[in-house]
């Protein structure tokens, strides 16, 4: 697997385009963040899970979402659909389980004993924001003509954000990513409309003969509704008060019984990939030097009383993820870094 920089447009800037269609001032937008450097894996982030893949030994099941979590006091069961009409699900028998789905999956899951009331709340408490790709595939990439080389473009039209492929990478274009409030402009549109309404963007910017290059095929991957992840990533907006039970940020370092969790949504900063590797590492410390579980070990108090510093990790190696070098703060309600800067990491 091999990673580079990720560069803005070589050769001519970007463009911009205003509301009336008009295309705007050439490379309007400066970089917010021009010191920050991001990378991408060459060939696609596909590659990630699948290196990650060829490293496990053990079966794989794939398309088998989890249903039930039980606890005992010697092992955890877990139980599993193996397709979508199963009526008989499948149990499987483990020491510990590491949980990784997002926030509005885990509570779809049934836990018994439940999870603890704080643990559900903090999970009902994750504000995820919807995300919307729109990916238009044309007969030729025709921005190479205008000596675009990856990068991005922005417009106030209702894609925002028109990504390029670095060169090499084909002619499928993304031609709108929106998140959060800006997702509205697709919401409710039939493919083919979101398509559409992604192509006359492109044609605003790039001119009308984009609709000839366009060879009538595409992709609308809407965040918010994959029953997989219902949302796009976690954003949480600032406190606006805080009551004497607040203890500040939860503690997803800490099991509950045998039960570990992991995910952006686990630690600091929302929004990436690495945050999720890294809770991931966090977790794995943390199974690798545990010693028999007690269910009680989520309770506030327990936290309050385990737990020192945020994210900190009593009784084994530490490992707070804001500390490692190139992280960012994990200053709660900011908004996720890549989501405003003028490059940025690409899957
Ligand atoms: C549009 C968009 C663009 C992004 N761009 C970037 C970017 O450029 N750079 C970056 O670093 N990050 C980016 N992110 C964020 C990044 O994708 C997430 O932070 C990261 O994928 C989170 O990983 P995760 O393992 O926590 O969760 P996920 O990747 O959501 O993985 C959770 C997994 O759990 C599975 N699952 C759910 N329920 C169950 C169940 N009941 N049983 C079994 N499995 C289940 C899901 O199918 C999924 O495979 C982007 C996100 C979006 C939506």
């Amino acid at each position: 697997m091999r990673w580079e920089r990720v560069s803005a447009h070589r050769g001519k800037q970007p463009k911009w385009v205003g509301p009336e269609g008009g295309a705007g001032p050439q490379n309007p937008g400066s970089r917010p963040f021009p010191a920050r450097r991001y990378s991408r894996i060459v060939g696609g982030w596909d590659l990630l899970p699948r290196a990650l893949l060829s490293s496990l030994s053990e079966p794989v099941l794939l398309n088998a979402p989890v249903v039930a979590i039980t606890q005992g006091p010697h092992d955890v069961h877990v139980q599993i659909k193996t397709f979508p009409q199963a009526r008989n699900l499948k149990a499987l028998k483990a020491d510990v389980v590491l949980l990784t789905a997002s926030g509005p999956a885990v509570q779809r899951i049934t836990f018994s004993p439940p999870l603890p009331s704080h643990v559900q709340e903090v999970l009902r408490g994750l504000h995820y924001v919807p995300a919307t790709k729109v990916f238009l595939s044309f007969r030729r990439p025709f921005w190479r003509e205008e000596n675009i080389e990856g990068g991005h473009s922005n417009t106030d039209r209702p894609s925002r954000m028109i990504f390029y492929p670095p060169p090499r990478e084909g002619a499928l274009l993304l031609a709108s990513y929106t998140w959060s409030d800006a997702t509205a402009a697709f919401s409710g549109l039939s493919q083919e409309e979101a398509l559409r309404l992604a192509l006359d963007d492109v044609a605003a910017l790039h001119g009308p003969f984009v609709r000839q290059l366009w060879d009538g095929t595409g992709v609308v991957k809407r965040w918010a509704e994959d029953p997989h992840s219902q949302g796009g990533f976690v954003v949480q907006p600032p406190e606006l008060w805080q009551t004497e039970k607040d203890y500040g940020p939860y503690d997803w370092s800490m099991p509950y019984g045998r039960i570990y969790f992991a995910g952006e949504h686990t630690a600091y900063p929302h929004g990436w990939v690495e945050t999720a590797v890294k809770s991931a590492l966090r977790a794995a410390l943390k199974i690798n030097s545990r010693e028999e579980p007690a269910l009680e070990t989520t309770s506030p108090e327990g936290q309050r009383q385990r737990q020192g510093p945020a994210h900190g990790v009593a009784g084994s190696p530490s490992y707070d993820l804001a500390e490692e070098e190139g992280s960012h703060s994990p200053v709660q309600g900011q908004l996720p870094l890549q989501h405003t800067t003028y490059t940025r990491t690409w899957h």
